[in-house]
């Protein structure tokens, strides 16, 4: 990996050899991060060579993954994802230059299939044949999917609450599954302890440092798809924090091998009854544990895992945090899907409920480029769905019937 120069310690500066099992620093526990020499990617690509590319997935950006350059890669189509000029969401809110990101449409339908990803590759490099993680859910489906399109085994940790939806996807891609009766704390607790005794392959997030690097390219796409610009706003929904902070990162990558001149502002938004990221960031001090009272099951992270990067990320950009109610968030499903036609998971467009009061409290302004990221499809969590959009009218097959339903309505 010429393109790597080593892993990094986030808090005590540590540096690591970039081996594919080293996951959190030896020296004081804080996690790593992967650090690139920028002057040799800069050799390698520039926006023509990215630009004639005829590879349309995440691993168009190879040079700024941390892969070995002859590992095999999944065959499924993770990333390059649609970036979709939203005209009539945006004039609804008031934006004149609003962009939906579509994340959902990924193999496994979240932005998770972006770590997964890489995180199979790696498990490959290090000679692994099981990969484990826990998960609210989409971390879990993404790797289980990913995980068997590369004939590794999987064995996955959910919480009890997790949507049938995604645990179906599980069983279905092959994995093992245990569903611990707890939190998503006991959940991960147990998954760790599972790993470290069995030796698989962990692809937690917070713990293992090339995950980040896989969902940083969803900023990688946007940047090349609006043409090698970085947008004024990009809005995102957080939970453990690695998704921000993957996103900032890709920025923040363009810009040290110059495609990019400037950073967007990242707008991060959590739920209000679970946002000890946000919460911190807020009331300017060090984050505490929150309960987990969301309905959006892949942001209820009372304990998250990657706070620091996730705080980081938001102060650096000079962005700003947002929390919105669950009946925001349902609001948002509804509105979304019809003034767009995306269909978004509860997580997956919190980051539009909160878009849409940051807009209208002022602080993001009417002709600033805004890009939303609908992170998780929402045919995975069809209850909330149903709670959002209602029920149909129940009509008996007669003409009569149906005038009269019609006339109701
Ligand atoms: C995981 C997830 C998030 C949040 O990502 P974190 O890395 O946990 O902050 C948001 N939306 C969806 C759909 C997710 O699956
Ligand atoms: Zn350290």
């Amino acid at each position: 990996m010429e393109n790597v120069k080593h892993l990094k310690c986030i808090k005590c500066n540590a540096t690591y050899p970039a081996k594919p099992d080293t996951y959190t620093c030896s020296q004081c526990g804080g996690i790593l991060d992967v650090r690139y020499d920028y002057e040799y990617i800069s050799q390698k690509v520039n926006k023509e060579t990215f630009n004639a590319r005829k590879e349309f997935s995440m691993w168009r950006y190879r040079e700024f993954l941390p892969i070995e350059e002859e590992s095999p890669v999944s065959p499924l189509r993770v990333g390059w994802s649609p970036l979709y000029k939203a005209e009539r969401l945006g004039e609804t809110l008031g934006l004149s230059s609003l962009y939906v990101k579509d994340d959902g449409l990924n193999p496994t339908a979240s932005l998770k299939d972006r770590a997964s990803a890489v995180a199979v590759v790696k498990a490959k490099e290090a000679g692994a044949d099981t990969v484990a993680c826990s998960s609210t859910g989409n971390a879990a489906s993404s790797l289980a999917g990913n995980a068997a399109s590369m004939g590794l085994k999987a064995c996955i940790f959910v919480p009890g609450r997790a949507p049938e939806g995604k645990v179906a996807q599980l069983l279905i891609f092959g994995a093992r599954v245990v569903s611990v009766q707890g939190s998503y704390e006991d959940t991960f607790k147990l998954s760790a302890e599972a790993i470290e005794r069995w030796g698989w392959y962990n692809r937690n997030a917070a713990i293992n440092p090339y995950l980040v690097e896989g969902k940083k390219t969803v900023s990688l796409e946007i940047a090349e798809q609006l043409n090698w610009q970085a947008p004024d706003w990009v809005v995102v929904s957080v939970g453990d924090g690695c998704t921000i902070a993957g996103v900032w990162k890709g920025f923040k990558d363009l810009y040290q091998a110059g495609l990019i001149d400037r950073l967007p502002r990242l707008l991060s938004v959590q739920a209000a009854g679970c946002c000890p990221i946000n919460r911190a960031v807020m009331e300017d001090k060090p984050w505490e544990p929150m309960p987990e009272d969301t309905l959006a099951d892949s942001i209820a992270v009372g304990v998250p895992r990657n706070p620091d990067k996730a705080i980081n990320a938001i102060k650096e950009s000079n962005g700003l945090p947002i929390n919105v109610s669950d009946q925001e968030i349902l609001d948002a499903m509804k509105f979304l899907g019809n003034s767009s036609g995306i269909f978004g998971e509860p997580a997956g467009v919190a980051g539009l409920a909160g878009l849409k009061k940051a807009v209208s409290e002022g602080k993001i302004s009417h002709t600033e480029t805004v890009v939303n990221i609908v992170t998780g499809n929402g045919l995975k969590d069809v209850a909330n769905a149903v709670k959002a959009a209602g029920e149909p009218l129940r009509v008996a097959p007669s003409m009569e019937e149906l005038l009269q339903a019609f006339k109701t309505v």
